[in-house]
Protein backbone atom coordinates (compact mmCIF):
# COMPACT_ATOMS: atom_id res chain seq x y z
CA UNK A 1 0.00 0.00 0.00
CA UNK A 2 1.32 3.37 -0.66
CA UNK A 3 3.58 1.76 -3.52
CA UNK A 4 3.07 4.76 -6.38
CA UNK A 5 5.04 2.74 -9.24
CA UNK A 6 2.31 1.53 -11.62
CA UNK A 7 5.21 0.39 -13.88
CA UNK A 8 8.74 0.01 -13.28
CA UNK A 9 11.21 -0.15 -16.00
CA UNK A 10 13.45 -2.67 -16.55
CA UNK A 11 15.69 -2.19 -19.69
CA UNK A 12 18.77 -3.45 -20.07
CA UNK A 13 19.94 0.08 -21.96
CA UNK A 14 18.68 2.43 -18.99
CA UNK A 15 15.31 4.37 -18.05
CA UNK A 16 14.89 8.19 -17.29
CA UNK A 17 12.79 9.08 -14.27
CA UNK A 18 11.19 11.83 -12.66
CA UNK A 19 14.11 14.92 -11.58
CA UNK A 20 12.20 15.03 -8.62
CA UNK A 21 10.61 11.71 -7.32
CA UNK A 22 12.41 9.31 -9.53
CA UNK A 23 9.07 7.77 -10.85
CA UNK A 24 9.85 5.78 -13.79
CA UNK A 25 8.97 7.71 -16.90
CA UNK A 26 10.74 6.51 -19.95
CA UNK A 27 13.48 3.25 -21.60
CA UNK A 28 16.39 4.53 -23.31
CA UNK A 29 15.66 2.58 -25.96
CA UNK A 30 12.13 4.02 -26.75
CA UNK A 31 14.37 7.38 -27.03
CA UNK A 32 13.56 8.67 -30.62
CA UNK A 33 15.24 12.62 -30.87
CA UNK A 34 17.47 14.62 -28.88
CA UNK A 35 17.05 17.50 -31.05
CA UNK A 36 14.01 18.87 -29.72
CA UNK A 37 12.87 22.49 -27.74
CA UNK A 38 11.20 22.45 -24.69
CA UNK A 39 9.92 25.04 -22.69
CA UNK A 40 12.93 24.67 -20.16
CA UNK A 41 15.65 24.12 -23.05
CA UNK A 42 16.92 20.60 -24.77
CA UNK A 43 13.70 18.43 -24.80
CA UNK A 44 13.78 14.38 -26.15
CA UNK A 45 11.44 12.73 -27.98
CA UNK A 46 10.02 9.39 -26.85
CA UNK A 47 7.85 6.73 -28.25
CA UNK A 48 6.50 5.56 -25.12
CA UNK A 49 6.11 6.76 -21.77
CA UNK A 50 4.52 5.25 -18.71
CA UNK A 51 3.24 6.88 -14.85
CA UNK A 52 2.00 10.20 -16.26
CA UNK A 53 -0.77 12.19 -16.19
CA UNK A 54 -2.33 14.43 -19.31
CA UNK A 55 -4.27 17.12 -19.47
CA UNK A 56 -6.83 18.47 -21.70
CA UNK A 57 -5.65 18.89 -25.12
CA UNK A 58 -5.02 22.21 -26.86
CA UNK A 59 -3.36 23.61 -30.01
CA UNK A 60 -0.04 25.43 -29.46
CA UNK A 61 1.63 27.12 -31.99
CA UNK A 62 5.27 25.85 -32.13
CA UNK A 63 8.03 26.78 -34.29
CA UNK A 64 6.74 24.00 -36.48
CA UNK A 65 3.51 25.11 -36.81
CA UNK A 66 0.38 24.48 -34.49
CA UNK A 67 -0.08 21.32 -33.00
CA UNK A 68 -2.49 19.59 -30.43
CA UNK A 69 -0.58 18.51 -27.57
CA UNK A 70 -1.31 17.78 -23.97
CA UNK A 71 0.85 18.45 -21.04
CA UNK A 72 2.43 15.48 -19.44
CA UNK A 73 3.04 15.79 -15.39
CA UNK A 74 4.46 13.38 -13.28
CA UNK A 75 1.89 11.05 -11.84
CA UNK A 76 3.56 11.15 -8.46
CA UNK A 77 4.84 14.27 -7.38
CA UNK A 78 2.91 16.10 -10.60
CA UNK A 79 5.88 18.06 -11.77
CA UNK A 80 5.82 19.24 -15.00
CA UNK A 81 7.44 17.07 -17.67
CA UNK A 82 6.56 17.99 -20.98
CA UNK A 83 3.66 17.14 -23.63
CA UNK A 84 2.15 14.68 -25.58
CA UNK A 85 1.96 15.44 -29.33
CA UNK A 86 -1.54 14.11 -30.44
CA UNK A 87 -1.91 15.87 -33.84
CA UNK A 88 0.88 16.83 -35.61
CA UNK A 89 3.47 16.22 -38.35
CA UNK A 90 3.55 12.16 -38.96
CA UNK A 91 6.10 11.57 -36.79
CA UNK A 92 5.62 13.00 -34.10
CA UNK A 93 1.97 12.20 -33.67
CA UNK A 94 1.35 9.70 -30.00
CA UNK A 95 4.60 10.91 -29.05
CA UNK A 96 6.08 12.40 -26.10
CA UNK A 97 8.27 15.14 -25.46
CA UNK A 98 10.05 15.51 -22.02
CA UNK A 99 11.96 18.32 -20.69
CA UNK A 100 15.74 17.40 -20.45
CA UNK A 101 15.65 19.66 -17.39
CA UNK A 102 12.63 17.34 -15.62
CA UNK A 103 13.87 13.82 -16.30
CA UNK A 104 17.29 11.88 -14.91
CA UNK A 105 19.00 8.76 -15.50
CA UNK A 106 17.32 6.02 -12.97
CA UNK A 107 18.93 3.04 -10.83
CA UNK A 108 16.41 0.40 -12.57
CA UNK A 109 18.09 -2.61 -10.71
CA UNK A 110 19.65 -4.12 -13.16
CA UNK A 111 23.40 -2.62 -12.77
CA UNK A 112 24.07 -4.85 -9.38
CA UNK A 113 22.11 -8.03 -10.43
CA UNK A 114 24.90 -7.98 -13.68
CA UNK A 115 27.42 -7.97 -10.92
CA UNK A 116 26.03 -11.33 -9.15
CA UNK A 117 25.20 -12.49 -12.57
CA UNK A 118 28.62 -12.01 -13.86
CA UNK A 119 30.56 -13.72 -10.45
CA UNK A 120 28.42 -16.89 -10.63
CA UNK A 121 29.18 -17.06 -14.54
CA UNK A 122 33.04 -17.29 -13.03
CA UNK A 123 31.88 -20.50 -11.60
CA UNK A 124 30.07 -22.22 -14.35
CA UNK A 125 33.07 -21.20 -16.45
CA UNK A 126 35.04 -23.05 -14.87
CA UNK A 127 32.26 -25.91 -14.49
CA UNK A 128 32.57 -25.92 -18.54
CA UNK A 129 36.37 -26.19 -18.77
CA UNK A 130 36.59 -29.34 -16.65
CA UNK A 131 33.52 -31.27 -18.45
CA UNK A 132 34.91 -30.37 -21.68
CA UNK A 133 38.62 -32.30 -20.36
CA UNK A 134 36.66 -35.02 -19.74
ZN1 LIG B 1 7.74 13.06 -9.92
Amino acid sequence: MGYTYRRYIRSEAGAFGCVKCKTHLAALEHLESHAFQGQTGRALLFSNVVNYNLSKAEDRGMTTGVHTVADLQCRRCKLQLGWKYLFAQKYKEGKYILEKARITKVDNGLSKRRMEMSSSNGTSNSDEQDSEDE
